[in-house]
């Protein structure tokens, strides 16, 4: 006799089997293994399952119902992470290179997947598909990176003061990490961990976005095919999708050493103060509210272009997306027009079809604040230079009348005011607001005003301007680019932004040093044990 559960779950899977899912959506599920008549096991630690809450992955571009995704029960989270701590004491002791040939195995197999797996991203998340393709070359770009970095995770040896003494500093892996990601970036987030917690020694634990689950299902399968053909626990890279009950838990539990949360400021708030609270480590990567300034001598022929994608890409919807445009007076009308001659270009379209470069805002969540922001800049008395409204069901045509879309947004508030929420607050949606400055100074200090400080963009041709901005004087923020927009960053320096953007840093540069456990040695290999700083100890008699 069946238990109440499993009868829900067989009628559950009967109405899914009654259900045709689009041939749109099927072709795409399909091609990478996830189920389209029944519902999909969310939960992955060596062996798959998902007793817990089921997750509706909904298509934003059409509100199609893609799957139910059966997340994490307490029960099967904490078996989870202890699975991931016995994977953790097996990984460890691979020696790092043979972990770089891990990530070479990966790194091919996301490769050979990679459309595949873009066209998922348009999919779920409703990026067009070119930024879902170039996310996945993120993950095998990073995986690259890696792979070198496996041979090159050095420590040091330290002159010491005492003779016949060396002092080491040794990194050594670190325990397990916990990945909570934002729906944003629902594969690129978690190949920039993944990479270098598991060429650092590392299992992972991912609890990514409770939107975007279908993405991490097909990654998980990906990588855990690699691990399970080498004869490695899959719990060395698993996964919990979930809620936010199933984040807080993995948050709060003591089984994971660090945390690398990437999500917005209030969620990272709590889960700093959290993992604080326990003396855990934590990395933050959170909300961004990027200004780009130009100044009289730009080329106006690269900035337009650039503060059009950065404001429009991704539906305004990328941590690094340009929000705030900072203009000289000299150039502002000019510019105006022809960005706006930019936007009137733009149709809502299926981010699936190459021509679309305005694909679905993620939810209508989403929908509803673009709308508040808008309102709100309308009572400030800003002029709405284009833009200003969602697109309601009748502007749109066939499926996509079921999708999120909006009207990307230039504004032009009255003045300036950096502690107004208007210039303040991070919208994740298409709003792009504009203000007039005199001298470059002036800008930067509006760049600077804001909490967030992830981002920011320069544009001129005059090397003094160059040295002021990327000097003492010039933007705090984490992203610092001249003549480049603020978004679209390359995984080859560390990624990551200030003040209320957490401080963090992933990917390049030195972000590996955060995934391990650093020991100062001193090795004593002489016949004496002399203090440090010549302290003498020496019981008199
Ligand atoms: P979010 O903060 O709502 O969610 C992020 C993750 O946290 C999700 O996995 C979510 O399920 C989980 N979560 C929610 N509440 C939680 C809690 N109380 N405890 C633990 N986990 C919890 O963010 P989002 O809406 O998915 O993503 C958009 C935000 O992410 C934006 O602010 C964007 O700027 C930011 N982001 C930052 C970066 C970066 O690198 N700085 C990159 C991508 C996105």
């Amino acid at each position: 006799m069946l238990s109440r559960s499993a009868l829900a779950r067989v009628s559950r899977n009967a109405a899914l089997r009654s259900r045709a899912l689009s041939s749109r959506a099927s072709a795409i599920l399909s091609a990478l293994d996830i189920p389209t008549n029944q519902e999909v096991p969310g939960v992955y630690d060596g062996t798959w399952g998902g007793t817990g809450d089921i997750l509706e992955s909904v298509c934003p571009t059409t509100g199609e119902v893609l799957a139910r995704v059966q997340s994490a029960s307490p029960q099967e989270l904490q078996t989870a992470l202890d699975k991931t701590r016995e994977a953790y004491e097996i990984i460890r002791s691979v020696p790092a290179p043979r972990r770089g040939e891990l990530l070479r195995q990966i790194r091919e197999a996301l490769a050979a997947k990679r459309d595949e797996l873009g066209a998922l991203v348009s999919l779920e998340m409703g990026k067009i598909r070119t930024e879902g393709i170039g996310e996945v070359q993120e993950f095998v770009d990073i995986a690259d990176y890696a792979v070198g970095l496996s041979r090159m995770m050095n420590g040091r040896v330290v002159a010491s003061e005492r003779p016949g003494h060396s002092i080491l500093e040794i990194p050594n892996p670190l325990g397990v990490v916990g990945v909570l990601s934002a729906f944003n970036f629902p594969v690129a987030v978690y190949g920039w961990n993944l990479a270098l917690s598991l060429a650092a020694g590392n299992a992972t634990i991912w609890k990514p976005s409770n939107t975007t689950p279908l993405c991490s299902v097909a990654v998980t399968k990906i990588i855990a095919n690699v691990l399970e053909s080498n004869g490695l626990p899959g719990a060395v890279a698993g996964l919990v999708t979930g809620g936010r009950d199933v984040g807080e838990a993995v948050v709060e539990s003591s089984s994971v050493d660090m945390v690398s949360f990437t999500g917005s400021e209030n969620v990272g708030r709590q889960v700093g103060k959290v993992v604080q609270a326990r003396f855990g480590k934590v990395l933050l990567e959170l909300g961004g509210n990027n200004a780009a300034i130009v100044m009289p001598d730009a080329d106006l022929e690269l900035a337009v272009p650039a503060v059009f994608f950065g404001a429009v890409g991704t539906a305004g919807q990328r941590c690094t997306s340009t929000r705030r445009l900072y203009l000289h007076r000299s150039i502002a009308p000019e510019f105006l027009s022809r960005l706006q001659a930019l936007y009137a270009s733009l149709r809502p379209g299926d981010p699936l079809e190459s021509s679309t470069l305005l694909g679905p805002v993620h939810s209508r969540a989403a929908v509803g604040i673009y709308s508040s922001a808008v309102n709100r800049l309308r009572n400030a008395g800003a002029e709405i230079l284009c833009g200003g409204s969602a697109f309601s069901e009748t502007d749109l045509v066939g499926e996509l009348q079921g999708g999120n879309f909006v009207r990307p947004t230039i504004a032009v508030p009255k003045s300036v005011d950096v502690k107004d929420e208007i210039w303040k607050t991070e919208t994740f949606a298409p709003i792009l607001t504009v203000g007039v400055f005199d001298k470059l100074e002036e800008a930067i200090a509006w760049n600077n005003g804001v909490p967030q400080g992830l981002s920011s963009s320069l544009w001129t041709r005059d090397v003094r301007n160059v040295g002021k901005w990327i000097g003492p004087a010039g933007s705090d923020c984490g992203i610092v680019n001249v003549n480049v927009g603020t978004s679209g960053a390359e995984i080859g320096a560390a990624f990551g932004g200030n003040k209320s953007t957490g401080w963090g840093r992933e990917s390049g540069g030195d972000a590996w040093k955060q995934y391990v456990r650093w020991s100062a040695c001193t090795v004593n290999f002489s016949d004496e044990a002399p203090l440090a700083q010549g302290v003498n100890f020496t019981p008199t008699a």
